[in-house]
Protein backbone atom coordinates (compact mmCIF):
# COMPACT_ATOMS: atom_id res chain seq x y z
CA UNK A 1 0.00 0.00 0.00
CA UNK A 2 1.30 3.33 -0.86
CA UNK A 3 0.74 6.31 1.76
CA UNK A 4 -1.92 7.95 -0.85
CA UNK A 5 -4.17 4.34 -0.33
CA UNK A 6 -6.23 4.58 2.31
CA UNK A 7 -6.40 1.18 4.09
CA UNK A 8 -9.66 1.06 6.36
CA UNK A 9 -9.16 -1.10 9.00
CA UNK A 10 -12.33 -3.58 9.16
CA UNK A 11 -13.03 -4.84 5.58
CA UNK A 12 -9.93 -3.43 3.69
CA UNK A 13 -11.67 -0.95 1.96
CA UNK A 14 -9.26 0.69 -0.47
CA UNK A 15 -9.66 3.87 -1.82
CA UNK A 16 -7.75 5.35 -4.71
CA UNK A 17 -7.25 8.87 -3.16
CA UNK A 18 -5.27 10.34 -6.22
CA UNK A 19 -8.41 9.04 -8.56
CA UNK A 20 -10.83 10.48 -5.56
CA UNK A 21 -9.25 13.84 -6.12
CA UNK A 22 -9.20 13.74 -9.76
CA UNK A 23 -12.83 12.97 -9.93
CA UNK A 24 -13.93 16.27 -7.36
CA UNK A 25 -11.66 18.29 -9.52
CA UNK A 26 -13.64 17.18 -12.92
CA UNK A 27 -17.47 18.09 -10.60
CA UNK A 28 -15.99 21.31 -9.58
CA UNK A 29 -14.91 21.71 -13.46
CA UNK A 30 -18.39 20.73 -14.33
CA UNK A 31 -19.94 23.31 -12.09
CA UNK A 32 -18.66 26.49 -14.34
CA UNK A 33 -17.93 28.29 -11.38
CA UNK A 34 -15.02 30.55 -13.27
CA UNK A 35 -11.30 31.00 -12.27
CA UNK A 36 -10.28 31.21 -8.49
CA UNK A 37 -7.09 30.09 -7.10
CA UNK A 38 -9.01 29.59 -3.79
CA UNK A 39 -10.20 26.23 -5.54
CA UNK A 40 -6.72 24.69 -6.59
CA UNK A 41 -6.90 22.24 -3.96
CA UNK A 42 -10.23 22.04 -2.76
CA UNK A 43 -10.76 18.86 -4.51
CA UNK A 44 -7.92 17.34 -2.03
CA UNK A 45 -9.66 19.16 0.69
CA UNK A 46 -12.97 17.38 0.01
CA UNK A 47 -11.75 14.05 -0.60
CA UNK A 48 -10.45 13.75 2.82
CA UNK A 49 -13.09 15.50 4.14
CA UNK A 50 -15.26 12.66 2.62
CA UNK A 51 -12.77 9.62 3.52
CA UNK A 52 -13.26 11.56 7.33
CA UNK A 53 -16.73 11.87 7.37
CA UNK A 54 -17.16 8.15 6.09
CA UNK A 55 -15.26 6.35 8.55
CA UNK A 56 -17.71 5.03 10.08
CA UNK A 57 -18.51 2.43 7.17
CA UNK A 58 -15.71 -0.35 8.25
CA UNK A 59 -15.91 -0.08 11.69
CA UNK A 60 -18.14 -2.58 13.93
CA UNK A 61 -19.27 -0.36 16.94
CA UNK A 62 -21.20 -4.19 18.35
CA UNK A 63 -17.03 -4.76 18.86
CA UNK A 64 -16.48 -1.52 20.66
CA UNK A 65 -19.51 -2.44 22.96
CA UNK A 66 -18.18 -5.87 23.76
CA UNK A 67 -15.77 -4.15 26.15
CA UNK A 68 -18.31 -4.85 29.24
CA UNK A 69 -17.85 -5.80 33.04
CA UNK A 70 -20.33 -7.15 35.54
CA UNK A 71 -22.17 -5.07 37.40
CA UNK A 72 -25.71 -5.91 39.45
CA UNK A 73 -27.18 -2.25 38.78
CA UNK A 74 -30.25 -3.21 37.01
CA UNK A 75 -31.92 0.39 37.07
CA UNK A 76 -31.49 2.96 33.92
CA UNK A 77 -28.27 3.89 32.70
CA UNK A 78 -28.38 6.94 30.42
CA UNK A 79 -25.83 9.22 28.63
CA UNK A 80 -27.42 12.24 27.18
CA UNK A 81 -26.57 15.16 25.16
CA UNK A 82 -24.10 13.14 23.03
CA UNK A 83 -22.87 15.45 20.21
CA UNK A 84 -22.58 13.71 17.02
CA UNK A 85 -22.49 15.00 13.07
CA UNK A 86 -24.09 12.75 10.14
CA UNK A 87 -24.31 13.10 6.65
CA UNK A 88 -27.46 12.81 5.00
CA UNK A 89 -27.30 10.06 1.78
CA UNK A 90 -29.73 12.14 -0.01
CA UNK A 91 -27.85 15.22 -0.26
CA UNK A 92 -24.11 14.77 1.14
CA UNK A 93 -24.80 17.43 3.27
CA UNK A 94 -24.82 17.19 7.68
CA UNK A 95 -27.29 16.93 10.06
CA UNK A 96 -26.23 17.24 13.50
CA UNK A 97 -27.21 17.51 16.99
CA UNK A 98 -27.73 15.36 19.97
CA UNK A 99 -28.29 11.74 20.78
CA UNK A 100 -29.69 10.91 23.95
CA UNK A 101 -29.12 6.97 25.00
CA UNK A 102 -30.44 5.03 27.47
CA UNK A 103 -30.36 1.10 28.22
CA UNK A 104 -31.35 -1.05 31.23
CA UNK A 105 -28.56 -3.91 31.83
CA UNK A 106 -28.95 -7.49 31.97
CA UNK A 107 -25.66 -8.04 34.41
CA UNK A 108 -22.99 -6.16 31.69
CA UNK A 109 -22.87 -2.55 31.49
CA UNK A 110 -20.24 -0.69 29.33
CA UNK A 111 -18.37 2.32 29.79
CA UNK A 112 -20.16 5.67 29.13
CA UNK A 113 -17.29 6.02 26.47
CA UNK A 114 -18.07 3.58 24.16
CA UNK A 115 -21.80 4.43 24.02
CA UNK A 116 -20.58 7.76 22.70
CA UNK A 117 -18.02 5.59 20.50
CA UNK A 118 -20.97 3.67 18.87
CA UNK A 119 -23.15 7.16 18.07
CA UNK A 120 -20.07 8.31 16.25
CA UNK A 121 -19.03 5.58 14.55
CA UNK A 122 -22.85 5.39 12.74
CA UNK A 123 -22.81 8.82 12.73
CA UNK A 124 -19.95 8.78 10.32
CA UNK A 125 -21.54 6.56 7.40
CA UNK A 126 -24.32 8.17 4.58
CA UNK A 127 -27.44 8.05 6.64
CA UNK A 128 -31.07 8.78 7.69
CA UNK A 129 -32.17 10.20 10.92
CA UNK A 130 -34.71 7.24 11.50
CA UNK A 131 -32.20 4.22 10.43
CA UNK A 132 -29.59 5.96 12.84
CA UNK A 133 -31.68 6.04 15.91
CA UNK A 134 -32.78 2.59 14.94
CA UNK A 135 -28.86 1.25 14.38
CA UNK A 136 -27.78 2.79 17.69
CA UNK A 137 -30.57 0.96 19.42
CA UNK A 138 -30.33 -2.31 18.26
CA UNK A 139 -26.25 -2.59 18.57
CA UNK A 140 -26.88 -1.82 22.60
CA UNK A 141 -29.51 -4.23 22.43
CA UNK A 142 -27.74 -6.95 20.87
CA UNK A 143 -23.93 -6.37 22.43
CA UNK A 144 -25.15 -5.97 26.00
CA UNK A 145 -28.40 -8.11 26.07
CA UNK A 146 -29.54 -5.15 28.12
CA UNK A 147 -33.63 -5.81 29.42
CA UNK A 148 -34.75 -2.18 27.55
CA UNK A 149 -32.79 0.25 24.99
CA UNK A 150 -33.49 4.01 24.37
CA UNK A 151 -32.52 6.48 22.29
CA UNK A 152 -33.57 9.59 21.45
CA UNK A 153 -31.83 11.76 18.83
CA UNK A 154 -32.70 15.61 17.57
CA UNK A 155 -30.86 16.76 15.33
CA UNK A 156 -30.90 19.71 12.42
CA UNK A 157 -30.72 19.02 8.56
CA UNK A 158 -28.69 21.51 6.82
CA UNK A 159 -30.59 19.93 3.09
CA UNK A 160 -33.62 21.55 4.45
CA UNK A 161 -32.51 24.48 6.60
CA UNK A 162 -29.76 25.68 4.39
CA UNK A 163 -31.70 24.81 1.04
CA UNK A 164 -34.55 23.70 -0.63
CA UNK A 165 -37.51 24.51 1.94
CA UNK A 166 -35.16 26.57 4.26
CA UNK A 167 -36.28 26.61 7.39
CA UNK A 168 -33.34 27.17 9.95
CA UNK A 169 -33.83 25.63 13.45
CA UNK A 170 -36.30 23.33 12.48
CA UNK A 171 -35.01 19.96 14.70
CA UNK A 172 -36.33 16.40 13.87
CA UNK A 173 -36.64 14.42 16.31
CA UNK A 174 -37.15 10.39 16.17
CA UNK A 175 -36.86 7.74 19.09
CA UNK A 176 -35.88 4.46 18.79
CA UNK A 177 -37.27 2.11 21.98
CA UNK A 178 -36.73 -1.79 22.56
CA UNK A 179 -37.45 -4.36 25.30
CA UNK A 180 -38.82 -2.83 28.06
CA UNK A 181 -38.45 0.92 27.52
CA UNK A 182 -40.56 0.00 25.11
CA UNK A 183 -43.21 -1.80 26.45
CA UNK A 184 -43.02 -0.78 30.03
CA UNK A 185 -45.13 2.46 30.66
CA UNK A 186 -42.81 3.46 34.01
CA UNK A 187 -39.59 2.28 32.57
CA UNK A 188 -40.55 4.42 29.49
CA UNK A 189 -41.43 7.40 31.20
CA UNK A 190 -38.30 7.49 33.50
CA UNK A 191 -36.37 7.65 30.78
CA UNK A 192 -37.71 10.15 28.83
CA UNK A 193 -38.14 12.14 31.94
CA UNK A 194 -34.18 12.04 32.63
CA UNK A 195 -33.11 12.80 29.08
CA UNK A 196 -35.42 16.01 29.63
CA UNK A 197 -38.16 14.89 27.20
CA UNK A 198 -40.97 15.28 28.91
ZN1 LIG B 1 -30.98 15.45 2.80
Amino acid sequence: MNETEIESSAEHRYIDRPRLIHLIDDLIKELRLGENDGLTDTPRRIADMYLELFSGVDQDPEELLKVQFNEEHDELVILKEIPFYSMCEHHFLPFHGQAHVGYLPDGAIVGLSKLARAVEVFAKRPQVQERLTGQIADSIENALSARGVGVVIEAEHLCMTARGVRKPGARMVTSALRGRLRDDVNSRQEFLRLIGSV
